[in-house]
């Protein structure tokens, strides 16, 4: 059985996926960031035009935007305004309920306008499972939300305004088959709700920050973990998203993924910044990936990333 994860390296860069804060109007069990509404921390404006400088200077494909709640960073329309200019994918890793919120009224109609893709979490179908994990009346909220947006034109055509949704387990289960799943989810929110999407993600739920305490609360996190490497496939390793994205935190700095940021083990071991992708000979193919334990997490059956299932 493989327990130390194997060395990767990284290829071509495509997408910069960017944290803009731990701010979040929800605090739900499985968040890996911790994030929720009393958390503080934000991308300054400096980091905000570097990060701008580099979205113009890189040959990248995607911007990722996430958080917390990405839509409550001031500079997040700005920033969206700028990238667009690009013409380049926008990716807003989007709750649903913060379109529900007050002052975000007219915020769907801005993302269309930018045709930016949403990413929108919904770890079930069914009222009850959501409201579990995300905190309860975010199901309902989540729904109304949907409708808005597919009252606009998302989640209609594979072509424009892409509704991607995200399902991750509930407990310490791994994600069942994707296609299998969102054949389930496109049946039962169109009949129940007259809701239609694009794809659905299905994604591990990674032992670490707030979902690694509750499984240490309830006992499970040994037989989790022993779960994730248990089922290690290593026909994974080619696709991890590492291999072609750069993750930055809201301090500007730079990491393989989103979970080494929460771990805080920096790329190739240094602490690199926004800034320095700006020096003329950035350029990190090849270099090794940061790897551990939680990397089983990509691995395990089908594959996980921020993009769904690796197979
Ligand atoms: S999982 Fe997403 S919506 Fe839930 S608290 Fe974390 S950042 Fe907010
Ligand atoms: S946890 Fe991060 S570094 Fe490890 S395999 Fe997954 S994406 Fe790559």
């Amino acid at each position: 059985m493989q327990r130390d994860f194997p060395s990767i390296t990284r290829e071509k860069l495509n997408t910069l996926q960017v944290n803009l804060g731990y701010r979040c109007n929800q605090i739900c069990s499985h968040c890996h960031v911790n994030a929720g509404p009393n958390r503080k921390e934000e991308m300054s404006s400096d980091n905000i035009n570097l990060l701008i400088q580099v979205v113009n200077k890189l040959d990248v494909q995607t911007l990722d935007l996430t958080g917390g709640a990405p839509e409550l960073h001031p500079k997040f329309l700005f920033l969206i305004k700028e990238a667009v200019k690009q013409n380049i994918e926008i990716i807003d890793r989007c709750n649903l309920t913060i379109l529900e919120e007050p002052g975000m009224e007219n915020l769907h109609y801005f993302l269309a306008d930018n045709n930016v893709t949403i990413v929108a979490s919904l770890p079930c179908y069914l009222e009850e499972n959501v409201d579990q994990q995300r905190g309860k009346g975010v199901f309902q909220k989540s729904i109304s939300a949907l409708k808005k947006l597919n009252k606009i034109g998302y989640g209609i055509s594979d072509k424009q305004l892409k509704l991607n949704l995200v399902y991750n387990p509930i407990g310490i289960s791994l994600p069942p088959e994707q296609v299998e799943l969102e054949k389930k989810y496109k049946i039962y929110l169109f009949e129940k709700y007259g809701i239609t999407f694009n794809q659905l993600y299905t994604i591990t739920n990674m032992p670490i920050a707030r979902f690694a305490n509750e499984l240490k609360r309830k006992g499970d996190f040994y037989n989790y973990t022993e779960k994730l490497i248990n089922s290690f496939n290593s026909m994974n390793l080619n696709n991890v998203m590492c291999k072609n994205l750069i993750s930055i935190n809201w301090e500007g700095h730079l990491f393989d993924c989103d979970f080494n940021q929460q771990l805080d083990l920096p790329l190739t071991g240094k602490k690199l910044h926004l800034r320095d992708m700006l020096c003329h000979n950035f350029n990190l193919r090849n270099k090794e990936i940061r790897v551990g334990s939680h990397c089983f997490g990509c691995t395990a059956g089908s594959g996980s990333s921020c993009a769904g299932s690796l197979q």
